[in-house]
């Protein structure tokens, strides 16, 4: 046996459901054409970046100094770059950061991870809400940490604040929010948000110490009509935001994104440095060069992401009509229907028989559900509803 880190080999070599799903669906591709594999199984935006992303890219490379552009940038991002972001902040958000409390990471979950690393001492708490995106629990336990799951509000996928208020204690070092929400398409409207604050603020009081809020945002802009994000460090002042211009602007592979370190934060440049800090050790120093640039150039724009709102419309209403009961996601491009008995995992196994890849929800702490990625040509989401119908019927 070689002579490593056995948790960090376990993670190492346990194959995800998803990357499983992935496998399978190639060899169904092979044996059955593409076009008949109805792959729900990633959240890989399935619309191209807008044209502007690589425009500017190019015009970068062309223009700028050769050396420049491949350069190392500061550590925590280049400040032209950071200034244009903060510009962006305050265009769309009347939010006045500063680039002094911006730090470019790779994605969210550099972001994340920066977060997590620079508040975390061994045996803090850090509450999270079901369902949840998986690698919470990874980044968590890798900052030393323990995650404490409040169990879902099935019935909105919203907060449940009776379970919440319960699970708060001395140990609570940081809540951990998603919203627009992978797995469920849900978002925390202003009332939540203010509500959330309101306790946070009362149990920090009541402590003696701060309760951080770290707002994990990747798909902040992909909300549909009429609902809106609210900006959290607004409404609450120790807040951290992870961003990622993976999932709106399409660009998950360049590996770009940022925390922002509210400017109303207590002790803020002790948390800021505390988060360069733990991404400093992390190895997630000087983000990509070149789309650091891009990136805050295009700051404002999104691909476009009208289709996963056509793609939500189309399968809520078949899925229903199927008898699949479904909360209806408000934004993302994913939707969380109950399965059609409890067990989760043997019902996605059963899926495959129909070419459907879906993912069981016990992965997002939530059994007896499953994760429906409609990041997809929107005539496959359609035919994908005689699939989900032959899957339903076997229940009937
Ligand atoms: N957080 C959530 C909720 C996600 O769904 C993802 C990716 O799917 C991430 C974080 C990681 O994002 P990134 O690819 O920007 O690191």
């Amino acid at each position: 046996m070689a002579n490593v880190n056995a948790r960090a080999l376990e993670l190492g070599t346990q194959r995800s459901v998803i990357r499983e799903l992935f496998e399978f669906g190639k060899k169904r591709i092979a044996e059955v054409g593409a076009e008949n594999v109805f792959d729900f199984s990633i959240g890989n935006p399935s619309v191209p970046a807008p044209d502007v992303v690589n425009e500017t890219a190019i015009r970068l490379l062309k223009e700028m100094d050769p050396v420049m552009i491949h350069g190392y940038t500061s550590a925590q991002g280049d400040p032209n770059v950071r200034q244009m972001i903060a510009d962006s902040i305050q265009r769309r958000f009347g939010y006045a950061a500063r680039p002094e409390s911006l730090y470019m990471s790779t994605g969210a979950a550099g972001a994340l991870c920066g977060c997590l690393g620079g508040l975390l001492n061994p045996g803090d708490e850090v509450i999270v809400f079901a369902p949840f995106f998986p690698e919470y629990r990874v980044f968590i336990e890798a900052a030393g940490g323990t995650m404490k799951l409040i169990p879902a509000d099935t019935e909105a996928f919203q907060i449940d604040f009776e379970r919440f208020e319960e699970a708060l204690s001395p140990k609570t070092k940081a809540v951990l929010i998603n919203s627009p929400n992978n797995p469920s398409g849900a978002v925390y409207s202003e009332e939540t948000i203010l509500r959330l604050s309101k306790i946070l603020k009362e149990k920090s009081a009541a402590y003696g110490q701060v309760i951080y809020l770290i707002t994990d945002e990747p798909y902040r802009e992909i909300a549909f009509s009429g609902v809106k994000v609210p900006f959290v460090p607004k409404y609450y002042p120790n807040t951290l935001v992870c961003y990622s211009w993976s999932k709106a602007l399409s660009l998950p592979g360049e590996r770009m994104g940022y925390v922002l370190v509210a400017e109303e934060m207590e002790e803020h440049d002790t948390v800021y440095a505390a988060v360069a800090g733990a991404s400093r050790a992390l190895g997630y120093v000087s983000a990509p060069s070149l789309f650091q640039r891009v990136c805050a150039m295009c700051a404002d724009d999104t691909s476009d992401i009208s289709v996963y709102e056509k793609n939500r419309d189309i399968l809520v209403k078949g899925l229903r009509e199927i008898g699949f009961s479904v909360v209806e996601p408000q934004g993302t491009f994913y939707m969380f229907p109950r399965t059609l008995i409890e067990d989760d995992i043997a019902f996605c196994e059963k899926a495959k028989e129909f070419n459907l890849l879906i993912v069981p929800g016990t992965g997002f702490g939530c059994p007896g559900h499953t994760r429906i990625s409609y990041c997809v040509p929107t005539e496959r989401a359609e035919r994908s509803l005689e699939a989900f119908a032959k899957l339903a019927a076997c229940y009937a």
